[in-house]
C-alpha cells in the first residue's frame, strides 16, 4: 500500500548544510516528495511531534534543540516508505548508526541526529496532520514512475 511519512530535517542539518544531501538522498531512492515547509517549530510544535517521549528524562533538552533553529518538514510518499526512510537514517545516534545511513555518514552525536522520520502508519498519519492541511499535499504524477515502482513477478513470501 502506498505510504506517507513526515520527515523533519532538525536544526542540526539546516546548520550544518545537509539539507540537499538528505533530500538527494530520497530523490535518488526514487521517493516521491509530496509537500514541504520551512519552519521554526514552537515548543508547543515539538511536544506535539514527540508526545509519547514527554515523560523521558531527555525530553526538555530535545524540546529546546528542536526548537531553537528552523526546520525542514516533508511529507514523502511511496509503497513501504515508513520503513525504508527509517533504514535510510539509521539508529537514533550518529555515534551508533551504521555508515552508509544518513545519521551513520553524518552525525556522531547522542543528541543532534538530523533527522525525523514516522515510525508506523498511525504516527505518520498524525504527525503529518500537525503541519499540514489536506490541500497542501501535492497529488501529481511522478513521469518516471514506470522506471521505479514495477514489482516482483514472483508471490510475496
Ligand atoms: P525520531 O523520532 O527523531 O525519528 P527515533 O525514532 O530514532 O528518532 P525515538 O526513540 O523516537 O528515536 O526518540 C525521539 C528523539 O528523542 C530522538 O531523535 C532524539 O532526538 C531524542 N532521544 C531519544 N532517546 C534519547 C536519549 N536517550 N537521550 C537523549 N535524547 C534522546
Ligand atoms: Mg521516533
Amino acid at each position: 500500500m502506498v505510504e506517507r511519512t513526515l520527515i523533519i530535517i532538525k536544526p542540526d542539518g539546516v546548520q550544518r548544510h545537509i539539507v540537499g544531501e538528505i533530500i538527494g538522498r530520497f530523490e535518488k531512492k526514487g521517493l516521491k516528495l509530496v509537500a514541504a515547509k520551512f519552519v521554526q517549530l514552537s515548543e508547543k510544535q515539538v511536544g506535539q511531534v514527540y508526545a509519547v517521549h514527554r515523560e523521558k528524562p531527555f525530553f526538555k533538552p530535545m524540546v529546546k534543540f528542536l526548537s531553537s533553529s528552523p526546520v525542514l518538514l516533508m511529507v514523502w510518499e511511496a509503497e513501504g516508505v515508513i520503513n525504508m526512510t527509517r533504514k535510510m537514517m539509521g539508529a537514533t545516534f550518529g555515534l551508533y548508526a551504521e555508515p552508509g545511513s544518513i545519521r551513520g555518514d553524518f552525525s556522531c552525536s547522542e543528541r543532534y541526529n538530523l533527522i525525523h522520520g514516522s515510525d508506523s502508519p498511525e504516527s505518520a498519519q498524525q504527525e503529518i496532520k500537525l503541519f499540514f492541511a489536506p490541500n497542501e499535499i501535492i497529488d501529481y504524477k511522478l513521469t518516471n514512475s514506470p522506471w521505479l515502482y514495477v514489482k516482483s513477478a514472483s508471490p510475496k513470501k
